[in-house]
């Protein structure tokens, strides 16, 4: 189930990008593109886009905070003339949830205008900025784009090429990214030399996609060409792709939750349909933890898929207990906690047809806090379950993320303080079973090439010396 109502750390976002060589313009495909990457941030988007055969400096943006459908209407897309251009929706941390630090940014300098869509997190780039600004940068952010953007658009002013820049940026940025630059008349897709967040390529007649994710694609009518490799550098320009990889390391730590929780389960990442990914988890679940019960449900979205995985394997029947209000945006008033609403509930409700004096198997994708499964455990007895098992379809989280997805410190994760016992009595369940971390690798189809600190505490790139985080916790 997507928190909206947590102040959240941790950069959530989406990219997508465009260059059509007929020249029409792209700014409308963008918009629907982002509409379908709307799931992987919901504070802020934007567009920006350009003419290839304009003045220099011809950039044209939009952007503000709230959802897709908020913040453009057809009138601001109408006007938006460029056959380049890209975009970006972001879930942002507490602290910087404002305006300014709303994507893409726009950046113009003696070589014309860079417009850049960035997601994930650098882990050194407090220590960039502060030597960045010693040497005269001033910056109008608080996002670690903005330095990206800065290294990127300083180095191409040594080198002949944007996209040489873009490497040499490369080589002192640490982290997480996937990257969409739009500059004068190239389209650049980057991902870093982990490949933490996904990022693929797409065609549409004679126009070049690059999105995070390939719901989008499907979205706008592209064709799915490839992913973008972790450590590679494509560059789209009038004569087709181009793509140096002498930034890939010998390492991938691609994330793991993409495929629990985060992407739509329509995508495919780095050949894995997504959707399977959560099959494959309901399946081990309930190998590993298997009870006698007369229904399994999820709870929306990305524990339907395991809960299915789970009837499949156990044989018990597949149900449908929640019904989700999907219209709960930006806007949305937090219920006081004095209130008699709870934000979960608001978003939810049961069906008690379905679960009235049932054993139920309630599959989720992870546990937090642990306030979401407590609530909705209530729910479910409440509605008349008999009993209550609750299965989770990753391993407990343990360790904050440093690459873009948000799990907040280990302080505040229930799994940190507390045995499985511990939490399966605070959530009121009648049993607890989590995914089992050594068998992760099945959700991948036994790629080793994966990130699962949150889980492990085995970090690919040691976390930053300044905890950014602390800011975030007060
Ligand atoms: P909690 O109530 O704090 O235990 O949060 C658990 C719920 O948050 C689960 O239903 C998850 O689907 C959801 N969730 C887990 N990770 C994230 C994330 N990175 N961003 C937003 N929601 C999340």
């Amino acid at each position: 189930m997507s928190g909206v109502e947590e102040p959240k750390l941790g950069e959530e976002c989406g990219v997508f990008g465009m260059y059509d060589l007929d020249g029409n313009d792209v700014a409308s495909t963008i918009y629907y593109g982002l509409f379908s990457l709307q799931h992987r941030g919901q504070e802020s988007c934007g567009i920006a886009v350009s003419r290839t055969d304009g003045p220099p400096r011809n950039s044209n943006v939009c952007k503000g905070m709230g959802l897709v459908n908020e913040v453009f209407d057809a009138e601001a897309i109408e006007k938006m003339q460029g056959d380049i251009g890209v975009g970006h929706v972001r879930y942002s941390t507490a602290g910087a949830s404002v305006a300014e630090n709303t994507q893409p940014l726009v950046l113009n300098y003696i070589k014309g205008t860079l417009s850049l869509a960035h997601n994930g997190n650098l882990i050194n780039a407090v220590e960039l900025r502060q030597k960045l600004e010693l040497s005269g940068a001033i910056f109008q952010t608080s996002i670690d784009s903005e330095v990206i953007a800065y290294l990127i658009a300083r180095e191409r002013l040594n080198v002949g090429k944007v996209e040489e820049a873009v490497k040499r940026a490369m080589e002192k940025i640490k982290g997480a990214y996937s990257i969409v630059i739009a500059s004068p008349r190239k389209l650049i897709g980057v991902r870093d030399p982990f490949g933490f967040r996904p990022l693929c390529i797409g065609k549409r007649d004679n126009a070049y996609i690059i999105a995070s994710e390939s719901c989008a694609l499907d979205t706008v009518g592209a064709e799915f060409i490839r992913d973008i490799e972790p450590g590679e550098i494509v560059t789209i320009t009038s004569e087709g792709i181009k793509s140096d990889k002498s930034m890939s390391g010998d390492k991938c730590a691609k994330c793991i939750f993409e495929y629990i929780y985060f992407s739509r389960p329509d995508s495919y990442m780095d050949g894995v349909c997504v959707y399977s990914s959560r099959i494959t988890a309901g399946k081990i679940l309930a190998q590993q933890h298997p009870v006698d019960a007369d229904i399994v449900v999820g709870v929306p979205e990305s524990g339907n898929a395991a809960a299915m995985g789970y009837a499949m394997e156990s044989g018990i029947p597949y149900g449908t207990a929640f019904i989700k209000n999907s219209y709960v945006g930006r806007t949305f008033i937090k219920p006081k906690q004095s209130a008699r609403e709870s934000s979960v509930m608001v978003k939810l409700n049961v069906l008690r047809e379905v679960v009235n004096d049932k054993r139920v198997v309630m599959i989720d994708d992870s546990i937090v806090r642990g306030t979401t499964s407590d609530r909705i455990v209530k729910a479910l007895k409440d509605a008349g379950a008999k009993e209550v098992h609750v299965r989770i379809s990753s391993p407990p989280f343990l360790y904050p993320c440093y690459f873009g997805t948000d799990i907040p410190s280990s302080r505040q994760l229930i799994a940190h303080n507390h045995s499985i016992d511990e939490i399966c009595e605070l959530i009121g369940a009648d049993s607890l079973g989590y995914l089992d971390i050594n068998r992760l690798d099945e959700l991948i189809d036994g790629d080793k090439g994966y990130c699962n600190a949150c889980f492990s505490g085995n970090y690919p790139l040691d976390p930053p010396k300044e905890d950014i985080r602390g800011d975030y916790e007060k």
